[in-house]
């Protein structure tokens, strides 16, 4: 079976599912193919940062996004062998939204597609896994995929890969990736949340264990930083011993760990960061985690995946309207956002070699950088981590 839209996006995650929304209330043609049946899969993040709040205020969505089950994070503080330190107060942030949203992210994508569909021009196919590119004249003319029904084809003017970090359309467009090696790994699993525990987030850096607890309601999803290649040896060494490091480094939830029994209850996440060095070919787009797949260090991959969809969105959509889209436009997508992500990276590269390797370094007692301590006590400069994290290196607005 043959189809035809204007735009087919391949992936509904953050990425996707904001640039299908955001073309289909713009009157573009657009299909957005998700391979899962629904968005509820493993953990990937359940943080809207201030600008994204801003971009969904700008859409007239905030308020009611914020009628759906959430928590808020105010500041980001890290406990060290020194004691606490606030590294980032996103109240000092002039925006209306100074906080961190913590939002089951299938709750997010469910509620922004819920919104695409109130628009004609917007059709979604769930279930539907794109397995390869139709290729005209030097040109991407849509996908092939595969559902239940069986093999179909979708033409479409342009095709956007926002299928995330084992993106298949990057494959499959023989994009040429960059990549880094960051110096650690992160094991993820979830303990009891209690009354009275702090709201939003707390991180450990402690006896030469890294952790980070996110609240999810009922339960801290807990990220648990090692040494790149490190997780053999803490599964070789048992489950107790685990156990008994986390204890150690944050003794005010030492009972909370006996939850973790076996290594099922615990899943590991090989950090990469990298990135494509185009971002476009003839008929095709990258964006989100398919163009730059993001580490953990700041939470930040779904409000650069948004924050591409926006943009996309503003470059694209008119010459798509107009039947007069070239690559010239698909350029000026990667000319606007290539910069801040490589910003964004080149930090978070530092950040692990420089800070996260020394704090997991059992040998040596860990203190906040002098410099970092220094930029916090500097009126003006004290808000500068809220404002990388909270709101990136470049705003972007809907236009
Ligand atoms: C364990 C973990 C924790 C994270 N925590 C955070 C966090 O706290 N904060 C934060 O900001 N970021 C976090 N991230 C990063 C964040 O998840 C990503 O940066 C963000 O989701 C990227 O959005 P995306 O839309 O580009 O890709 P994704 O969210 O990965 O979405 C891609 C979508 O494409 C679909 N897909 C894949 N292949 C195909 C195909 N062939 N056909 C059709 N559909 C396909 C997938 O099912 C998926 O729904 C985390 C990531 C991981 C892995």
């Amino acid at each position: 079976m043959t189809a035809e839209t204007v735009c087919a996006v391949v992936g509904g995650g953050p990425a996707g599912a904001v640039l299908a929304l955001l073309l289909a209330r713009k009157g573009v043609r657009v299909t957005l193919l998700e391979a899962h049946e629904d968005f509820d899969r493993d953990f990937r993040g359940d943080t809207l940062h201030p600008s994204v709040l801003e971009i969904l205020d700008e859409l007239g969505l905030a308020e009611r996004l914020h009628q759906l089950p959430h928590s808020k994070i105010h500041t980001g503080t890290i406990i060290t062998d020194e004691g606490p330190t606030v590294l980032a107060d996103f109240r000092s942030l002039g925006t209306r939204f100074p906080y961190i949203m913590m939002i089951p992210q299938k709750d997010f994508l469910a509620f922004i597609v819920e919104e695409a569909k109130r628009f004609p021009s917007f059709d979604l196919k769930m279930g539907a896994r794109v397995e390869g590119l139709i290729e005209e004249g030097g040109a991407v003319r849509g996908v092939s995929y595969e559902d239940v029904a069986g093999e179909h084809e979708l033409r479409a003017t342009l095709t956007v890969g926002a299928d995330g970090r084992g993106s298949r359309v990057r494959h499959l467009g023989a994009f040429e990736q960059l990549k880094t090696s960051p110096p650690m790994d992160v094991l993820w699993f979830r303990i009891p949340r209690l009354p009275g525990d702090p709201e939003g987030g707390v991180a450990y850096f402690r006896q030469g264990v890294g952790l980070v607890m996110l609240n999810r309601g009922s339960q801290w999803q807990v990220a648990h930083l090692i040494l790149k290649g490190g997780f053999r040896d803490v599964r070789a060494a048992g489950v107790e011993v685990l156990r008994e490091r986390l204890k150690a480094a944050a003794p005010e939830y030492a009972e909370r760990f006996d939850v973790l029994h076996e290594w099922k209850q615990v899943s590991m996440l090989s950090v990469e960061s990298s990135r494509v060095l185009r971002w476009h070919r003839p008929g095709l787009l990258l964006i989100g985690d398919a163009a730059h797949v993001m580490s953990p260090v700041g939470g930040v991959g779904i409000n650069y995946a948004v924050q591409d969809a926006v943009v996309a969105a503003n470059v694209v959509a008119e010459p798509l309207r107009q039947g007069t889209l070239d690559e010239e436009r698909l350029r000026e997508v990667q000319r606007q956002r290539e910069w801040p992500t490589r910003l964004i990276q080149a930090l978070q590269t530092r950040i692990q070699k420089r800070v996260i390797a020394a704090a997991l370094d059992p040998r040596r007692k860990f203190q906040v950088p002098l410099a970092l301590r220094l930029l916090l006590r500097v009126p003006g400069l004290r808000t500068l981590p809220a404002r990388v994290i909270g709101l990136g290196f470049k705003r972007v607005h809907v236009r």
